[in-house]
């Protein structure tokens, strides 16, 4: 567990390109809960027991990091876990899902239809919802804005610009509204979705957060590599040799993304000379497993 480790990203080609490349290894701040998710759950559960609470519940994919996370911090904060899985239940399920169970959550397979109507999914199930804490799906919320803050409060020192992958855009929101509008403070977000409704999202998440408007970040749309948990070879071999070169693993649906297209717009000559350049390592790699399994060991 190193709650502040940043790692220098040292290649040829980023020296030539005259800017500098650190790592924030959110993976590594807490044993279990990898990244942002921990970040994300971290004042959640403390609402959670404050209100009383004894169950937590929550949505997710088969895969899901969050459904993961949530599954964790059960036994850790004695609230019993809830997880309601888009789909069927599989014959065997995947390494995410065998470790919820070991953690004690319990798991409703809805159909993709009845998942998309959250309130519905939990009116048809038989749920104990006065004593229970709700998580959206992908842990969004007020609550985990104010924690994911914590990935720019806790650097000792400044960076010029913070990139960072995003889903529902919890994560960089937090971000923007801890670095308050420092204009010499840029934040960099990478889609891991296809489509560009996450600008307008992102927005919307920090307004409702503190009212308040932010001009000093953007998300780009140009490395999802066909959308959300699709990849390419291309994309694969740069983790791998990322991997080998730096010792640091990427998971293919965020994190890997992200650092092919920093990579990519380094290239480009996106980054002024002597930028200094933060990428955060959100985590996610309990999720190698099960895509390992699926597509066949691919990364190296
Ligand atoms: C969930 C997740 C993200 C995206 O976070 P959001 O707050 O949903 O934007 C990024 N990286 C990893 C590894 C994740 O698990």
């Amino acid at each position: 567990m190193e709650k502040n480790r940043i790692d220098r990203i040292e290649t040829d080609f980023i020296k030539a390109n005259q800017v500098e490349l650190w790592m924030k290894r959110e993976d590594l701040v807490h044993p279990i809960i990898a990244g942002n998710k921990w970040r994300k759950l971290f004042y959640n559960l403390a609402a959670a027991k404050a209100e009383g609470k004894t169950h937590l519940i929550s949505f997710g994919g088969a895969y899901s990091n969050h459904i993961h996370a949530v599954a964790a911090a059960g036994p850790l904060y004695q609230l019993k876990t809830i997880g309601i899985i888009r789909g069927e239940r599989p014959a065997v399920l995947n390494p995410t899902l065998q470790f919820a169970e070991k953690q004690g959550m319990l798991l409703h397979f809805v159909s993709r239809s009845v998942y998309r109507n959250k309130t519905t999914a939990l009116e048809q199930l038989d749920l104990p919802l006065a004593t229970s804490y709700i998580l959206p799906e992908g842990g969004t919320n007020n609550l985990a804005i104010k924690g994911c803050q914590a990935i720019i409060t806790s650097l000792t020192k400044p960076f010029d610009y913070y990139c960072v992958s995003c889903g529902t855009g919890g994560t960089i929101a937090g971000m923007v509204t801890a670095l308050d509008n420092d204009s010499a403070r840029q934040v960099l977000g990478f889609s891991a979705l296809k489509g560009d409704f996450l600008q307008k999202e992102v927005a919307t998440l920090m307004t409702s957060f503190n009212g308040r408007k932010y001009e000093n970040w953007k998300i780009n749309f140009d490395y999802h590599f066909g959308g959300y948990a699709k990849h390419t070879t291309e994309l694969i071999e740069f983790m791998n040799a990322f991997k080998h070169r730096q010792s640091i693993t990427l998971d293919p649906i965020y994190t890997g993304k992200m650092m092919y297209g920093i990579f990519d717009l380094i290239g480009k000559g996106y980054f002024p000379k002597g930028a200094n350049i933060l990428a955060i390592h959100t985590g996610g790699l309990q999720g190698l497993a099960g895509f390992q399994a699926r597509f066949g060991a691919l990364l190296t």
